[in-house]
């Protein structure tokens, strides 16, 4: 059996490769998109590892996971992303350890990271997740505002104490028109941020593409891609 060190390894040159070739297919230099390794359900022994191998941005998407493997991994200079749907309650825990939480999608949890940050005193990241199948009023299945709220949650965030507005996520809708239109999608997701950055310049984060979508996330424009299973392998439960 090749061990984990060698497995991930060679999972990391196989995305990396996959990530270049998107880059030189849309003519975008490689330098432009961030991948950021989603270790959910996977051991801090294994982000450790990643480290190792060069990886600097890890995502988690639940706290009670997220917390301690975020402690265990304290001396590595990592960034943190917090990718999940994020109850109230755990905004005082992942404001400890996130540096970017990418799934903020009402104004509820605007307020309560807003808080946590300033009590822990320290800048929390966030993007807007957007769901781009989602009806005005009303959140996505998977989290995220609907495309009509963006702008309004934008500008919460952008006011609020101890938030910094970095930019916009989504993850590809399985239902309704975009079903099977990844890349449809994420330039969707490009024309809100286009939109966002006219008056927000430095809000010029577009979270798109995973696993099986990191190309068409890449040809639409993404600055980070978000893979899970390429790098780490299937994942034994739902996560
Ligand atoms: C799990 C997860 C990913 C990674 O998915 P893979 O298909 O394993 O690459 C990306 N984004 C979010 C929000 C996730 O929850």
């Amino acid at each position: 059996m090749t061990d984990r060190r060698t497995e991930l390894a060679e999972n990391l040159a196989r995305v990396e490769e996959r990530i270049a070739s998107a880059c030189a297919a849309a003519g975008r230099k490689r330098e432009e998109v961030t991948l950021i390794v989603v270790t959910k359900t996977y051991p801090a022994s294994d982000v450790r590892l990643l480290h190792e191998l060069g990886v600097r941005h890890v995502a988690e998407n639940k706290d009670q996971e997220a917390a301690p493997k975020a402690a265990a991994c304290s001396d590595l200079s990592l960034t943190w992303h917090f990718v999940g749907q994020l109850q109230t309650n755990k905004a005082r825990s992942v404001a400890g350890y996130a540096d970017i939480v990418q799934s903020v999608d009402r104004p509820k949890l605007v307020r309560a990271l807003s808080a946590a940050a300033v009590h822990a005193g320290r800048e929390l990241g966030c993007l807007v997740q957007v769901a781009l199948d989602a009806e005005s009023g009303r959140q996505g299945d998977r989290g995220g505002v609907a495309p009509g709220d963006v702008e309004e949650l934008a500008a919460a965030v952008d006011e609020a104490p101890g938030l910094r507005l970095d930019g916009l996520m989504t993850v590809a809708p399985l239902a309704g028109p975009y079903a099977g239109r990844q890349q449809a999608a994420f330039e969707r997701l490009m024309e809100f941020s286009s939109r966002l950055r006219a008056d927000r310049p430095a809000a010029n984060m577009v979270s798109a593409g995973m696993s099986a979508d990191l190309e068409q996330a890449v040809a639409a424009g993404a600055t980070h891609v978000r893979v899970g299973t390429a790098v780490l392998g299937v994942r034994p439960r739902l996560g």
